[in-house]
């Protein structure tokens, strides 16, 4: 039985003082903590969050990785600096980075790839939008977003997390319910067995408004094996209620 991670996404979210607090909200708290934990800092603040979890529980991850290996792509973080910071996880194709910043599924795909090779695990993000799933669209476009992660990374596709975070459910606090996670993740599994014998030991996170009161019907079902959080991830005590519930 694999364990559960727990990873939670700061997106642009704090400062040196904030996270220190938060950070020694949540290791205090962590004691007897029977599932992975991480938390996907900003890019500046990794050497921080490195030194402030070291030895501890907390993974740290990061919330982006370049598809670039190194040279001159100005702005961008390479897998291989991230590795030099003690990251252990990196988000790929988060919903905001495919929205905003025009990732496509071969982008995903590639920087999947780039953390892969760096001894980094991604966190491949896979979703639909409110309007994909109004027109029943749902399977088509995660298994879509999904089948490029695979098809570069076939190989190895046991060494990477899969996170499903339907978009409408991201920072709106409307949860999908359980059922409908799980219907997805079960399509998931699916995709995965089909591509690796493997595919029972991948984790497979659900993402989007989870917070202390639903975490842990969610967790409870088949095949959600983690979570991704956002927003309650930045409150120490409901971070914790939700690592507490992955049992
Ligand atoms: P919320 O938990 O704030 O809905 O965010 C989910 C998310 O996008 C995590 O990556």
């Amino acid at each position: 039985n694999k364990r559960k991670l727990i990873a939670g996404n700061w997106k642009m979210n704090g400062s040196l003082a904030a996270n220190d607090a938060l950070l020694k909200g949540i290791l205090a708290g962590l004691a007897d903590a029977v599932c992975d934990v991480a938390v996907a800092v900003p890019a500046p603040y990794l050497a921080q969050v490195q030194a402030a979890a070291l030895g501890s529980l907390v993974a740290v991850a990061a919330q982006d990785v370049s598809q670039h290996e190194a040279g001159a792509y100005t702005g961008e973080v390479s897998a291989a600096m991230l590795k030099d910071f003690g990251v252990r996880y990196a988000l790929v194709g988060h919903s905001e980075r495919r929205q905003y910043h025009g990732e496509t599924d071969v982008v995903v795909a590639e920087k999947a790839q780039r953390a892969l090779a760096a001894g980094i695990t991604p966190i491949v993000c896979v979703g639909e939008t409110l309007q994909e799933r109004e027109a029943g669209q749902t399977e088509v476009v995660v298994k879509r977003q999904l089948a490029a992660v695979i098809h570069l990374n076939g190989h190895c596709i046991s060494e990477v997390v899969v996170a499903y975070e339907p978009v409408w459910a991201i920072g709106t606090g409307r949860t999908a319910s359980p059922e409908q996670a799980q219907a997805v993740h079960a399509v998931l599994r699916a995709q995965l067995s089909a591509a690796s014998e493997h595919a029972d030991r991948i984790r497979l996170l659900y993402g989007g408004s989870m917070n202390a009161a639903n975490a842990a019907q969610l967790l409870s079902q088949p095949d959600i094996d983690g979570g991704l959080v956002g927003g309650a991830s930045l409150k120490a005590p409901d971070f914790l209620q939700i690592i507490a519930a992955a049992r």
